[in-house]
C-alpha cells in the first residue's frame, strides 16, 4: 500500500476556503446565504441566449489560446474608453477562467523561491497560497484604522531588493474600500525606477458607489507599464458560475503569463466568449452596475439600521462589513457559525482575511441578493 500521509505538502497550512465552509454550512442549515460572494438572481436572459446561439452556430471547439479576437477587441475598446489606455488586441489581453486563474497565472509566471510579494491585509484568500506554492514570501501590510487606509511609508519600508511584486485590490474585498487617485500616485512614485510588477485585482471595477471613480492601475502610466490587471465577467454580469474573466498586461509580461495559461487551461470556454463579445457592445450592460448595487447597499443598510450591528462604510464591491461587538464578545468565527445554525443567516467572519487571523468582531455580508432575501435576512438580524 502506498503511504501518502507523509507526502510533503506544498501548502501545509492550506485548508478549505472560508467561502466553501460557510456556503456549505448555510446549505446544511437551510440558512439565508449572505456569505460567499455571488448573486442569487439571474444573469441577463439575452446573455444566455447569446451563449446558446453560439453553441448552435457551432462555436464548440477550442478557441485561440488567448481568447477570440472579437472579444479581445471589445475588451481593448472598453478599457480605452474608460481608462484612456490602449492595450494591444493580439498581445496584451488574455481570457481566463475567472479572475482566479488570471491571478494564479500572474503569480506563478513571476514568483520564484525567495521572492517577496507585498500583500495588503485583510486580503482576499487566494493571493498568499499562490505566492507560497511558488516558494515566494508574502510580506504583509496591515490596512490602517476604521477606513482601512494604506500607510505608504510602511510600504516603502518593506520594499527591498527581493520585492518582486505588489498586489492591490480595488474596490477591496472584504472591506469595501477603494483606492484613491492619491493612493495610486503614491504607489506609482514608490515603484518608479524599480522592476517590481504590480498585480492589480480589479474584479469589482464596476461595483463602485457614491459617484466615486474607479482608479484602475491602467490609468496611471507608471503603473500600467508594470501592471497585470485582472477582471471578472462573473462579478460584472451576475454569472460567477461561468468562471470567465481576463487579464491585461504589457506584452513582455503577457508572454510569460501565456506559458502558465497554456499549462493550466490552454484556453477558456468558447461559446461564452462569443456571447460576451456581443454583449460588451452595449456599455450600459456594465455601466449600470454601480447604481444597481448602490441601491442594494442602501436598502440593506436601511433594513439593518435598527439592529445592534454597526455598519462600516462600503464604497464598492457587493460586501458590507458590520461590527457586532455590541451583541457578543465571542470570536467572529464562532458567532458566524452560531448565526448560521441558530438564526439561519450565513456571513463571513473577517478574521479569516486578517494577519494572524485577528478577530476584530466583524462579519462580512454579501448584499448581491434579491430585495426579498435582504428583507428576510434583516428581519432575523433585527431580532438579535
Ligand atoms: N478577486 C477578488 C477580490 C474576489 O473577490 C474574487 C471572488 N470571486 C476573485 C478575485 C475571483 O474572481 P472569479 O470568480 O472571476 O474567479
Ligand atoms: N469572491 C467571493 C467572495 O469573496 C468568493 C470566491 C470563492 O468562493 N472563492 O466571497
Amino acid at each position: 500500500m502506498p503511504d501518502f500521509n507523509n507526502l510533503p505538502s506544498k501548502l501545509p497550512q492550506g485548508k478549505t476556503s472560508i467561502f466553501s465552509v460557510m456556503s456549505t454550512l448555510a446549505r446544511e442549515n437551510d440558512a439565508i446565504d449572505l456569505s460567499q460572494g455571488f448573486p442569487n438572481f439571474e444573469t441577463d436572459a439575452r446573455l444566455k441566449e447569446l451563449v446558446y446561439k453560439a453553441m448552435k452556430d457551432g462555436h464548440n471547439q477550442y478557441p485561440p489560446m488567448n481568447g477570440i479576437p472579437e472579444l479581445r477587441e471589445q475588451i481593448s475598446a472598453k478599457i480605452e474608453d474608460l481608462y484612456g489606455v490602449k492595450y494591444k488586441v493580439d498581445t496584451e489581453i488574455t481570457l481566463t477562467s475567472g479572475a482566479t486563474q488570471a491571478l494564479y497565472c500572474a503569480i506563478t509566471a513571476f514568483i520564484h523561491p525567495g521572492d517577496e510579494v507585498i500583500v495588503f491585509k485583510p486580503a482576499y484568500d487566494s493571493y498568499e497560497p499562490a505566492i507560497k506554492s511558488n516558494g515566494g514570501k508574502p510580506v504583509l501590510v496591515q490596512l490602517k484604522g476604521k477606513d482601512f487606509s494604506i500607510d505608504w511609508q510602511e510600504v516603502k519600508d518593506k520594499i527591498n531588493a527581493s520585492t518582486k511584486m505588489v498586489i492591490i485590490n480595488t474596490p477591496h474585498n472584504p472591506t469595501g474600500t477603494v483606492m484613491s487617485k492619491e493612493d495610486m500616485q503614491q504607489l506609482e512614485g514608490l515603484l518608479k525606477n524599480t522592476n517590481i510588477i504590480l498585480l492589480s485585482d480589479e474584479v469589482y471595477e464596476h461595483i463602485i458607489f457614491d459617484n466615486i471613480e474607479h482608479q484602475s492601475a491602467s490609468r496611471f502610466p507608471g503603473l500600467a507599464e508594470r501592471a497585470i490587471v485582472c477582471s471578472s465577467f462573473g462579478k460584472t454580469f451576475h454569472n460567477t458560475g461561468w468562471k470567465m474573466g481576463y487579464c491585461v498586461a504589457p506584452e513582455e509580461l503577457m508572454k510569460e503569463i501565456w506559458k502558465i495559461h497554456e499549462l493550466t487551461v490552454f484556453c477558456v470556454n468558447h461559446p461564452m466568449q462569443r456571447a460576451f463579445a456581443e454583449y460588451l457592445k452595449d456599455p450600459e450592460n456594465y455601466l449600470s452596475l454601480g447604481s444597481f448595487y448602490q441601491q442594494k447597499r442602501d436598502k440593506f443598510l436601511k433594513l439593518m439600521k435598527g439592529t445592534k450591528f454597526t455598519a462600516i462604510p462600503s464604497s464598492g464591491t457587493y460586501y458590507q462589513l458590520f461590527d457586532f461587538s455590541e451583541i457578543t464578545d465571542e470570536k467572529d468565527t464562532n458567532f458566524a457559525n452560531r448565526l448560521t445554525r441558530e438564526h439561519k443567516v450565513a456571513s463571513i467572519p473577517v478574521s479569516e482575511f486578517n494577519i494572524d487571523k485577528k478577530d476584530n468582531k466583524q462579519l462580512r455580508f454579501c448584499f448581491a441578493k434579491t430585495d426579498e432575501t435582504l428583507e428576510k435576512a434583516a428581519e432575523i438580524l433585527n431580532r438579535i
